[in-house]
């Protein structure tokens, strides 16, 4: 008999949500909290790769995802004037009736996942977050910032980059650091003739397009400068317009119809990769709380929703859970860690403006990997 009654999530993103659906499964008692009191997500695209794709489907809402997003094959590789060099395969990850790629604006997955977790019976509490942790010999008491307390078998730090559940259980662990790079992000209508992703290589940027729905796609452009600058919203078109100068074809007419209202969204790229284990007693660490990675392999979310996947399956397997957080790990720190190392030395090819063979290479070479069971 299974001695996992009642589990606490801390962070309802991407993984934090994933888990609560999963555990919901074996009939566990979720309580999910979320320091947003409005459970908010920022509007950008994401991109879903096969290995991203498969997970989707376990976790049971691959169908609802399709429907809202775009799913579909290969990688268009242009030069910078916007002319087609070739279409590079993407792989059928799983189920052969699978898509190879996709993409999502952020706040249509997080509405599906949100809906999802909240179907399946778990206690969601807004505007709240962790005080403190007190870990007893089979459970962990917990005071939350309204004042409330609750002993629970596990709690699941699912609180992203910034984790303040891994500041709790392991205070002098290494924090993210800025890689180098800035990431921008921007929403549009869908251009004709823009049916699957592209990559525009070969220019002083990294930058590209990605259908996410029937109608819209979004565009990255990766910036590359010494340490983190701001800039004024009001003057977010003007600079991408800048970096977005010598691009020809699509580009140049995306370029054109920038202005102050352009959906845009810029953030400086951090990483790092917490050292195993990462759990502490009862307490665990998944998705970016544990291993925050930066965009080059798009497979943050997906690594999120496998730990979610692989934690719930060895809760139920074990059904204790000091064996089932062994059996977590052993499953998934050294395909997280290539995710999280692979994108960072990616990163730097970039930045040094390495040849294009040897970061496909590396892109080629991780995603092989990736698309083993996990
Ligand atoms: C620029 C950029 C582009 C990316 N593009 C892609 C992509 O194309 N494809 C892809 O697969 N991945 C991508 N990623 C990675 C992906 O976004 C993350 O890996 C993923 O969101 C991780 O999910 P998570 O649930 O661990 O964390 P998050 O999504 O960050 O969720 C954390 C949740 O915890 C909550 N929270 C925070 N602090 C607390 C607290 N103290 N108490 C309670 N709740 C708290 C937050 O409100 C949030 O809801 C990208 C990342 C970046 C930075």
């Amino acid at each position: 008999m299974s001695s996992i009654g009642k589990v606490l999530v801390v962070g309802g993103g991407i993984g934090g949500m994933s888990a609560a659906i999963c555990l919901r499964r074996s009939d566990v008692e979720v309580h999910l909290i979320d320091l947003d009191p409005e459970w908010r997500v920022y509007g950008a695209g994401i991109t879903l790769t096969g290995p991203t794709l498969r997970a989707f489907r376990a976790l049971g809402v691959f169908d609802e995802l399709a429907s809202q997003a775009y799913t579909g094959h290969g990688i268009q590789v242009c030069n910078m004037a916007g002319d087609r060099l070739k279409v590079v395969p993407t792989p059928v990850v799983g189920d052969p009736d699978l898509p190879g790629s996709g993409g999502v604006l952020r706040p249509v997955l997080h509405a599906i996942l949100a809906r999802r977790t909240l179907d399946s019976g778990t206690h969601v509490r807004l505007g709240v977050t962790v005080d403190s942790l007190a870990q007893n010999e089979g459970d962990v008491t917990v005071r939350f910032s309204d004042g409330m307390e609750d002993r629970y078998d596990l709690v699941i730090g699912a609180d992203g980059i910034f984790s303040r559940t891994r500041t709790l259980i392991f205070p002098d662990a290494p924090g993210p650091e800025f890689t180098g790079q800035c990431a921008w992000r921007l929403v549009i209508p869908r251009a004709p003739g823009i049916d699957r992703r592209h990559f525009f290589l070969g220019g002083p940027v990294k930058v590209g397009l990605n259908p996410v729905s029937a109608s819209e796609m979004y565009m990255f452009l990766l910036e590359a400068l010494p340490a983190p600058n701001r800039i004024e919203d009001a003057d977010l078109h003007l600079r991408l317009a800048e970096l977005m100068q010598g691009y020809g074809g699509v580009l140049a007419t995306i370029r054109e119809q920038l202005n102050e209202s352009s959906r845009i969204v810029r953030r400086p790229l951090e990483g790092f990769l917490l050292p195993a284990p990462w759990f502490s007693g009862r307490v665990v660490l998944i998705g970016d709380a544990a291993h925050p990675t930066t965009p080059q392999l798009a497979s943050g979310a997906g690594m999120a929703i496998e730990d979610a996947l692989v934690l719930s399956e060895e809760l139920a397997r074990q059904g204790e859970v000091p064996r089932a957080l062994e059996r977590f790990m052993e499953r998934r720190y050294a395909r997280c860690r290539l995710v999280v190392e692979n994108s960072l030395q990616i990163g730097r090819l970039e930045q040094q403006r390495a040849p294009i063979e040897a970061q496909a290479a590396l892109v080629e070479e991780s995603l092989a990997v990736l698309a083993e069971p996990i």
